[in-house]
């Protein structure tokens, strides 16, 4: 069970963070989702921007997502710090009248906004309106029911912001991946080739991060929602629930591999937790994800 009182969890948060970190009112965190990125594609790929990001940052390749591992459910974990049973989105399509239309519990939208800070989300499926709630998000890039948006269209998108508006809490989605696996294969020659294409989307978010000057106050956190086998995924197969996980910033060791921890594992619901420490977020619901702490130096 790793439920434990949000006051601890913070207060830990803080004390790492503190070492090398900006000041709160200065920082910004980027949570990049690159969907369908199961580890070992990612390993075979050619994707240097994820590759100099594991250079830069703390990361494992042990990574677990939601038990039910797809899209919608596991993505809401990862923002929101709870697993499916708790934020009650365990449907993954455009919301019908009979669904649930926000979790219950909030997101990390929710939790920024209310703490005073900018957000946006961009992404590449239009079920994501489910974590629009209103008022939460000062920006955001949805495709209409039923379409999609494509890896450099969203990542152009938030380009565009982090050069402009700069938002404090920013989710990015970059939907490629996925739809090569559920045509192709997870670990096709198509998925480990088309994995080039969306590092090179992922690459503009970064570059723009750099060219705005915020590199030395963002963290970035990216992961995935789930992996896959065949043309599928879900369930308790490892190969649909293990996801790489990777966090890069201020006070963040480098080149770091988490599996040397033998007591840590990354869990989605960890990259809610995390990114709400960073951000100093104080969070009056009890989560079940906690802030990866051992991925700043000292720690
Ligand atoms: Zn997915």
């Amino acid at each position: 069970m790793r439920f434990r009182p949000i006051g601890l969890l913070l207060a830990c948060a803080c004390a790492a963070a503190l070492c090398a970190a900006p000041a709160l009112a200065s920082r910004h965190v980027i949570v990049v989702s690159l969907d369908g990125l199961r580890p070992d594609v990612a390993l075979r790929a050619n994707m240097p921007a994820f590759r100099a990001l594991m250079r830069r940052g703390a990361f494992t390749m042990y990574a677990t997502t939601t038990d039910v591992a797809i899209t919608l459910p596991s993505h809401t974990s990862m923002l929101t710090g709870v697993p499916p049973e708790q934020h009650g989105i365990t449907y993954n399509a455009d919301p019908r009248p009979v669904d649930r239309p926000a979790p219950e519990w909030p997101t990390l939208f929710e939790v920024a906004h209310q703490a005073g800070l900018s957000t946006a989300m961009a992404v590449g499926k239009s079920k994501f309106s489910v974590l629009c709630p209103a008022g939460a998000l000062d920006t955001s890039f949805v495709p209409v029911r039923g379409s999609v948006y494509s890896d450099s269209a969203v990542a152009a998108t938030a380009a565009r912001w982090i050069a402009t508006r700069r938002p404090q809490v920013l989710f990015v989605h970059l939907p490629g991946l996925d739809a090569i696996g559920h045509a192709k294969g997870w670990g096709s020659e198509e998925q480990v080739a088309g994995a080039e294409a969306v590092d090179r989307a992922f690459a503009a978010v970064l570059r723009a991060v750099a060219h705005a000057g915020l590199t030395d106050s963002t963290l970035v956190i990216v992961s995935a929602d789930h992996g896959g086998a065949g043309k599928t995924h879900g369930g308790l197969d490892a190969r649909s629930r293990l996801i790489p996980w990777i966090a890069a910033g201020p006070g963040v060791k480098h080149d770091f591999d988490l599996a040397l921890l033998p007591a840590t594992q990354v869990r989605t619901e960890d990259t809610f937790a995390t990114a709400a420490a960073w951000m100093g977020i104080t969070l009056e619901k009890p989560v079940v994800g906690r802030s990866v702490d051992e991925v700043f130096e000292g720690r």
